[in-house]
């Protein structure tokens, strides 16, 4: 061999050893590019993480789903350097409105009441499938990060040292090796069934419908984030864009047939239309399974599960997709500590802890009460509701508390020593941090 040549490949060489002794223990597979996977693995990457991204679709998702950004969603994009992105896209929300069909009241609530409190006292509104644009163009500029669309996750083997992680491809079965794997793959997601986690809870029985629709509820008054609280022609009506482009959620019964929901899709939506004589544009429509679930771990070994893979929860509130997000910036925080050498691997149990508890004691009752308080029928109940809502609406700090209470969701920052000053206190129930019932204050709640 050419003198030249054997120096410059021995050199070539030791670069590759350099750069895989620099990647040791930075290897992380996301499975999933959601919303959740995406903004882990922009976090992780940005903290020098190499990061790898798989999903089972050939592209960005474009069909209906989460499009409302709530105060804590903010915070975390503004961290990641992403919020002023989405405050071009999106439409801005400042208020909340409750719609009691039975007197026809509307309750109301403004953010911009907390202004002095933070400075995300508003919502914004754009579909998830522009929000996995904004992140993926930051991700994919860094070095070390790929995302690899029509791949499968299939297996996981684990050691001390690292994930064996099998995957189908259109070219046929590969073997993808890294440090750490995190399973962000949705509700049904295979990495959880891979490591035979319960998902523990139990399933709704209606379905639910997410109709995106053009129609100016503006003109009407309509708040960019309503909810008809009216027994079983509740509804969540949301703005998604600012050329009039609405979600309209809603139930159906579970004994339907698929073709019947669909067919009854007109006649559902004139019901929740200020105006039914004024027409109205249908674009997309979804139906779906709503559940109250947790995964009975969040972590086994090198292996972690966030966003949906990790919990499920009815939608109304929006605290399913707004959970993942802060599971997300709390794997960042803490498996990045880890890949980093800022903290022990104590950090990851703080992390699978943390973000279980959130989902269990704030998410999940809050979500279920949502549920109930737009669904419920008994007129008694639906008349205590509304004044709650209108004693809550009366009392400054009563109300300051509900708007931002959201960040609860957040959870805890981790420390060294968790498990004497917050596992302790939270097992005893006597943890500081947690309000009279550990969750995000209804905004009908006087409690
Ligand atoms: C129709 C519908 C409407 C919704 N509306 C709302 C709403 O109005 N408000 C709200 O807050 N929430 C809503 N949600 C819930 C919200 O969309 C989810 O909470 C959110 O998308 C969760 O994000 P995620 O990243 O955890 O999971 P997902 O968004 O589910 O992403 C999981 C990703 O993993 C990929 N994947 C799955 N399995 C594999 C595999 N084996 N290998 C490789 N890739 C895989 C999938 O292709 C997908 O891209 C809605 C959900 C649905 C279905």
């Amino acid at each position: 061999m050419h003198c030249l040549t054997h120096r410059l490949l021995c050199a070539a060489h030791k670069n590759n050893e350099l750069e895989l002794q620099m990647a040791t223990g930075k290897r992380v597979i996301v499975v999933g590019a959601g919303p959740t996977g995406l903004i882990t693995a922009l976090g992780l990457a940005r903290q020098g993480a190499q990061v790898t991204i798989i999903d089972r679709e050939q592209e960005i998702l474009r069909w209906p789903r989460a499009m409302v950004y709530l105060s804590s969603t903010l915070k975390v994009l503004d961290e990641l350097g992403l919020l002023e992105a989405a405050q071009k896209i999106a439409a801005w929300g400042y208020e909340y409105h409750l719609h009691f069909a039975m007197t026809g009241n509307v309750g109301r609530l403004d953010f911009r009441d907390v202004e002095d409190l933070t400075p995300y006292a508003y919502n914004l509104h754009f579909g998830q499938d522009l929000l996995a644009e904004i992140v993926l163009e930051e991700f994919l500029k860094l070095p070390g990060t790929e995302l690899l669309w029509d791949v499968v996750f299939d297996t996981v083997l684990e050691n001390d040292e690292q994930v064996l992680v099998s995957v189908l491809t259109a070219e046929g079965p590969r073997t993808l090796e890294a440090d750490w794997l995190i399973g962000a793959d949705g509700a049904r997601s295979s990495v959880r069934k891979e490591l035979n986690i319960e998902f523990e809870g139990f399933t709704w029985n209606e379905i639910f419908m997410a109709t995106n629709v053009v129609y100016d509820f503006d003109k009407h008054g309509y708040a960019p984030s309503t909810m008809l609280a009216n027994g079983a022609n509740w509804a969540v009506i949301a703005k998604i864009d600012n050329n009039h482009q609405w979600r309209i959620a809603y139930a159906e019964a579970g004994e339907l047939t698929e073709e019947e929901r669909i067919a009854r899709i007109p006649e559902r939506i004139k019901q929740f239309l200020p105006d039914p004589k004024q027409s109205y544009e249908l674009l997309m429509a979804n139906s779906y399974r709503v559940h109250q679930r947790s995964a009975s771990r969040y972590r086994q070994g090198r292996v972690f599960l966030a966003g949906d893979a990790a919990h499920a929860t009815n939608p109304i509130g929006g605290l399913g997709f707004t959970s993942g997000i802060q599971d997300a910036n709390m794997l960042i925080k803490c498996l990045g500590g880890v890949i980093n050498g800022d903290y022990d691997e104590d950090a990851l149990d703080w992390y699978a802890y943390e973000r279980r508890r959130c989902f269990l004691e704030i998410a999940n009752p809050t979500a279920i009460e949502f549920k109930r308080r737009t669904q419920e029928t008994n007129p008694v109940k639906r008349k205590e509701d509304e004044d709650n809502f209108v004693a809550l609406m009366n009392d400054r700090e009563m109300r300051r508390q509900a708007m931002t209470s959201i960040f609860n969701l957040s959870g805890r920052d981790y420390r060294v020593d968790w498990k004497e000053v917050y596992l302790h206190a939270d097992e005893a129930g006597t943890s500081p941090t947690l309000g009279a019932h550990g969750g995000v204050v209804l905004s009908n709640e006087r409690s």
